[in-house]
């Protein structure tokens, strides 16, 4: 990305003081000199073995019909309580083969408004973040959140409805079949590798998703950020080391599981 349009992004997300340091080391971004994992499992070549040919029309309809559907069951869901307060389901957003998949907590109010996610103060946060990394969730990401549907007054996720919701999600990642998955915040990470433990020790290496082991990283979410803009800089530095990680995918070197 051009240096000038990343200092845009930068400083549109508010680390300005980071963009002296890096304009005088500009490549430190890319590659992360990390500790090889050890707990890791899967290797890159593994992980970035080509997809079946889906590329067939027949294929491509057909999932298209799966996403559909999918869409179609999210938007009626009657499984937890919360479809009674809710104004709409609100069920992902961003082109269908994405490479990238990024996971939120559940809809606020402006989302479940507009029935996208992250469209409020803190979505917008989150797109300045994306976009820092060459991100956009009209091209390249898809993104949704853990709950579907708005918990009133915006309280955390209840386990039940965690429960009732979370197979929506899981079907969306396995028509998605992202390569790196962001989970942003304490629900999405906890609930999505299943883990009571604290953000700040989930953050910072590579956890593994699901029967396909699809990278996934864990960073602050947006509206934390807001709150705590001191901790904006920690959160560059998670997105750079997704950013890294993916690379690494991309060109089929070893993934280093944590970050330097
Ligand atoms: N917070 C989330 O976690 N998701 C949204 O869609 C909006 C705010």
């Amino acid at each position: 990305m051009h240096a000038e349009r990343r200092r845009q992004y930068l400083e549109a997300i508010g680390i300005e003081e980071w963009r002296l340091r890096t304009r005088a080391a500009p490549s430190s971004a890319v590659p992360v000199s990390a500790v090889p994992v050890s707990a890791a499992p899967g290797s890159a070549a593994a992980l970035a073995t080509p997809t079946p040919p889906q590329s067939a029309p027949v294929v491509a309809a057909e999932v298209a019909t799966q996403w559909e559907a999918l869409r179609a069951e999210v938007l009626a869901c009657r499984r937890c309580p919360l479809h009674a307060t809710r104004t709409q389901g609100v069920f992902g957003v961003g082109p269908k083969r994405a490479d990238w998949l990024v996971i939120g907590e559940a809809p606020g109010a402006e989302e479940d408004r507009r029935g996208e996610p992250f469209v409020g103060v803190a979505g917008q946060l989150l797109d300045a973040m994306l976009r820092a990394i060459g991100l956009d969730r009209r091209s390249n990401v898809y993104i949704a959140n853990v709950l579907k549907s708005r918990p009133p007054g915006n309280r955390d996720p209840r386990p039940e409805e965690v429960a009732a919701c979370l197979p929506y999600l899981e079907r969306q990642i396995a028509l998605l079949q992202p390569k790196i998955m962001l989970a942003v915040g304490r629900i999405a990470a906890q609930n999505l590798l299943d883990t009571d433990a604290p953000l700040g020790r989930l953050r910072g290496r590579v956890h593994y998703f699901g029967e396909r082991n699809t990278p996934l990283i864990v960073t602050y979410h947006p509206a934390y950020l807001l709150r705590t803009p001191g901790d904006k800089r920690k959160a560059w530095e998670d997105l750079k080391f997704a950013r890294s990680v993916y690379q690494q995918l991309s060109t089929g070197t070893a993934i280093d599981g944590n970050r330097s």
